[in-house]
């Protein structure tokens, strides 16, 4: 059974706000056992909104709508859903009575224009909106089905979870998937390691490169999760054994969260000293919940001084320049004795647009500090944006430490 999402705004196809709505209902579709084959984006006009619903519906059995139910009238998914099955929306009293009720509850005035949002035609099913306004419509249209949701995502996704997937028929099937998260090998060794085992078919095997490396991502289909656990089973272990030595973690683990599990096994703790990075680093080790216990916190030292304070030579800030390995090493040393942690991680770089020190930007020197010494990298990254070079930095750096950790290079 096929599913189709039409997301529906011109802000989308702008590029003034990202399609996130696409990608959560596509996940949630798939892990239902829904085949979504095709997911789109229209603009606020009735004639295309209409083309682009009669095509859904000749592909797919259900066609989920984002956006375009509100007052105003660029707001018309009503009006092509109408359009579609030739009949004419009218003020529904209840659902009328229910947005007044919600108004004076919420003490906002009254504004006749709402009225809209109480509009239904005769074939529709009502979904209430329990986070906003604007109810939702569910319409069979012969044998297949229209869920209009509202585009505000805390609203689509309660209006989903809560009212649409109920209403619906299940999608006969069950999706399997497991990921594998890798460091230190990039998308064309990974594939080079899975060989054969790299395709579409039933279970599938993709790889996608992603900013804490590269993953893989087995996925199979069948009637029930025990079918396609027996399916998906020799796959993941064969994955498994291919990669072995290269993979930080699998399924929803996080290279961070990974790392404290080290550190924390070890009774080891880290700390962070960040030029290049300005704090990414200890944002990023930070949004993991419960590391308390094992980060013991950083310090963003921009200014050569600053580094000099914390306790690098200024010898070495002077004799080798700041953005080198001598600093980056002896940041991460300075770093462990002020923090009192076993380990440390350290960033020094050049993010651009311009030179310093006659190194070009994307000109990166890291260090990890451990009990076992002091490994320094660098890494050059041309051709990016400075964002960019900081977020690559930042995952780089993490990448080290888990590989110095489990190699016991630091
Ligand atoms: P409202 O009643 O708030 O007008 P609506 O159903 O008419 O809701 P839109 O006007 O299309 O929805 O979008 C309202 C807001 O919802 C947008 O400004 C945006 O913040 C968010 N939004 C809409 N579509 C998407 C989408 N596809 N992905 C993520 N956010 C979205």
């Amino acid at each position: 059974m096929r599913a189709e999402v039409l997301s529906i705004g011109t802000e989308l196809l702008l590029g003034e706000i990202v399609d996130t709505n696409s990608a959560w209902l596509s996940a949630r579709l798939a892990d239902a056992g829904w085949d979504v084959y095709w997911s789109g984006r229209v603009g606020d006009n009735l004639e295309r909104v209409v083309e682009a619903l009669e095509l859904a519906l000749r592909r797919s059995d259900i066609v989920v709508t984002s956006g375009g139910l509100g007052s105003t009238d660029d707001d018309l998914t009503r009006s092509a859903v109408a359009r579609i099955v030739g009949e004419e929306p009218a003020i529904d009293p209840r659902l009328e009575a229910h947005l007044r009720d919600w108004f004076a509850r919420a003490n906002l005035a009254w504004q006749d224009l709402m009225l809209k949002q109480a509009t239904r035609i005769p074939s529709a099913v009502s979904l209430p909106n329990r986070v906003g306004t604007a109810p939702g419509w569910l319409v069979p249209v012969r044998d297949r089905f229209i869920v209009t949701l509202p585009g505000p995502p805390r609203e689509l996704q309660a209006m989903w979870i809560e009212q649409a997937e109920p209403r619906l028929p299940k999608a006969g099937g069950f999706l399997l998937r497991h990921s594998f998260k890798t460091w230190g090998i990039g998308e064309g060794r990974v594939f080079e390691l899975l060989g054969a085992l790299v395709k579409p078919a039933n279970p599938s095997v993709a790889t996608y490169a992603k900013r804490d490396g590269v993953h893989v991502r087995v996925a199979a289909k069948a009637a029930n999760p025990v079918e396609a656990a027996s399916l998906a089973g020799p796959v993941i272990e064969e994955v498994r054994e291919r990669l072995a030595g290269s993979v930080w973690g699998e399924g929803e683990d996080t290279l961070v969260g990974q790392i404290c599990e080290v550190l924390r096994g070890r009774g080891h703790r880290l700390s962070t000293v960040e030029s290049i990075t300005g704090g990414l680093i200890a944002h990023e080790i930070t949004s993991v919940a419960g590391v308390s216990d094992v980060y013991a916190g950083g310090a963003v030292a921009y200014d050569p001084a600053v580094k000099v304070r914390i306790g690098v030579p200024s010898e070495t800030v002077e004799r080798f320049g700041v953005v080198s390995e001598e600093t980056a090493r002896a940041m991460a040393e300075a770093c462990t004795a002020w923090f009192e942690t076993e380990y440390a991680i350290a960033t020094t770089g050049v993010a651009g647009p311009t030179d310093l020190e006659g190194k070009p930007p994307g000109t990166v020197w890291m260090a990890i500090r451990g009990p076992g010494g002091t490994a320094a990298r660098r890494l050059a990254s041309s051709s990016r944006s400075r964002a960019q070079i900081q977020e690559r930095s930042t995952f780089a750096a993490l990448g080290q430490l888990w590989r110095a950790l489990n190699e016991g290079t630091a």
